[in-house]
């Protein structure tokens, strides 16, 4: 009897630790860990009672271009907040940050003069300078866009001349560090007395028929030397006139305008507080700022009325979660990442409570992989996730690092910065460009893309773990360095860590 007992007892407490070892080795999905009930009736709200295509609208329609700091953007701010307070959310506040420089459009008119005589459809990059009021006439020459290193090494030829970047050869280096170098040649050529470089983000060429794309040259940097984007069509043929050793003349008049100083922006924030830890917290976050050459229904407007559906969908399930998730519309994404740098240097003393975000940043198509930002250690927790999502749609994990959205300030202060990759392949086209419009949107792939951030947002913010904790500065620079981003986010002034995380030097 005693034996038996015992024996009852030994078998009892082996197999709990057995339980409890297949338990840490297999996560549990929301079928198990109480999180179905919720979800279920949150994908009903998101996808039967959707209001982010009517959200979307009313941003493009009533608010538009939002530029950071011009009034438009203000204007989008105002509405954000009135949007949140509406659908319940709580705590609704601006959170101010201010940027270093505002900046604002005028005209930009080009027309070819030599070998034929055409208008040229151009526009002006952000935060780049102007001709003289009444524009320069001069001869086009091109500079390689491949090989920057001598560009600038024999930068003066550029004197009195509009310089067209062309890329010839191989690369020599990676698309990043070309865009980082861009900078640096354009002040060379502007101190040299170029009068205008016609070059897209990074100095290269614009996608699609008939558009051209703006957009900011570095992070939070301006240049006085104007630069504009060409569309594709007319750099292809000044192009061919260059090749053919034909002199190509060019009249060109853009005007913008520089702030006086510093201009103040808002980061828009709102709440649902959760029910047993609200002081832990999910960031659910977009960038509400846009380029103004169309509507940024697409960059991103869809961004910001999934993150604001998402808010609806879950306050109208009746659920609360148990941890905080909080909404961020971001703004000055367009200019480096501003305001979600913004946000985390103002939380600093929240960070440890924060379990990371979701982003959606990629535009109109369906919601594709979610990119876990270097956490390779939640792979196993995603899985059992994806499968409770499989009937709604089919969506891969990875661990792969966003570093040019708002997810990557989070990864920087060692969370997982989710970015929610999307098939978009008609974004190449409209991002930061004319076609940047509602009409580039279909509601029920907006709709549900909302929804599967709200379910996202839930389940992270209410599974009875925590998801994840940050990682200290040490591991993440590791990792970072290990991923490959560390030439990138140095180049482009991001880099936080000093030597930290560098592989200690070996003696032989
Ligand atoms: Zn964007």
């Amino acid at each position: 009897m005693k034996n038996y007992l015992l024996g009852l007892l030994l078998g009892l407490t082996l197999s709990a630790i057995a339980v409890q070892a297949n338990d840490a080795a297999k996560p549990k999905g929301p079928d198990e860990d109480g999180t179905l009930p919720a979800l279920v009736k949150i994908a009903g709200e998101g996808t039967m009672d959707s209001h982010a295509f009517e959200y979307l609208t009313e941003l493009s329609d009533e608010v538009g271009a939002r530029v950071t700091g011009t009034p438009s953007a203000q204007k989008s701010i105002d509405w954000g907040l009135a949007k949140m307070k509406a659908i319940g959310l709580q705590n609704v506040r601006a959170e101010k940050w201010t940027m270093w420089k505002g900046w604002t459009r005028g005209k930009a008119e080009a027309e070819l003069l030599e070998p034929l005589h055409h208008p040229l459809a151009i526009d002006a990059m952000g935060w780049t300078g102007s001709t003289p009021a009444n524009g320069v006439e001069a001869e086009v020459i091109t500079a390689n866009l491949f090989d920057l290193d001598e560009e600038i090494r024999t930068v003066g030829k550029f004197r009195g001349k509009i310089v067209l970047m062309s890329p010839k050869g191989n690369p020599k280096k990676g698309f990043d560090a070309i865009f980082a170098q861009f900078g640096d040649f354009l002040r060379a050529a502007h101190r040299a007395g170029a009068f205008a470089v016609i070059g897209g983000q990074g100095g290269f060429k614009a996608e699609g028929m008939h558009l051209t794309h703006t957009g900011i040259l570095g992070f939070a940097a301006d240049f006085a030397i104007p630069v504009v984007d060409m569309t594709r069509e007319d750099q292809g043929q000044l192009e061919r006139f260059l090749e053919a050793g034909k002199t190509v003349r060019v009249r060109m008049n853009v005007q913008n305008t520089f702030s006086n100083g510093p201009v103040d922006s808002a980061n828009v924030v709102g709440e649902i507080p959760g029910r047993e830890h609200p002081e832990e917290l999910f960031v659910v976050g977009a960038h509400l700022d846009s380029w103004d050459l169309s509507e940024g229904a697409t960059d991103n407007g869809t961004g910001s009325t999934s993150v604001l559906a998402a808010a609806d969908a879950i306050v109208k399930s009746g659920f609360r979660p148990r941890r905080t998730i909080r909404f961020v519309l971001f703004t000055g994404e367009e200019q480096g990442l501003l305001g979600s740098l913004a946000y985390i240097k103002q939380h600093e003393s929240e960070m440890k409570n924060h379990l990371g975000d979701v982003v959606l940043d990629l535009g109109q198509g369906p919601i594709k992989e979610f990119q876990l930002g270097g956490r390779s250690d939640l792979l196993p927790a995603f899985e059992p996730f994806l499968r409770a999502l499989a009937n709604i749609r089919e969506i891969q994990v990875s661990d792969k690092i966003e570093i040019e959205t708002d997810t990557a300030p989070f990864t920087l202060a060692g969370l997982p910065g989710i970015n929610l990759d999307q098939d978009s392949p008609d974004y190449k086209y409209t991002y930061h460009s004319a076609a940047d419009a509602l009409e580039a949107v279909k509601p029920d792939v907006l709709a549900q893309n909302a929804t599967i951030m709200a379910m996202t947002a839930f389940w992270i913010a209410d599974r009875p773990e925590r998801l994840a904790s940050p990682w200290p500065a040490e591991k993440t620079a590791r990792m970072l360095r290990e991923k490959g981003e560390y030439d990138t986010l140095k180049a482009f002034g991001l880099w936080p860590f000093g030597d930290l995380g560098a592989e200690p030097s070996t003696t032989n």
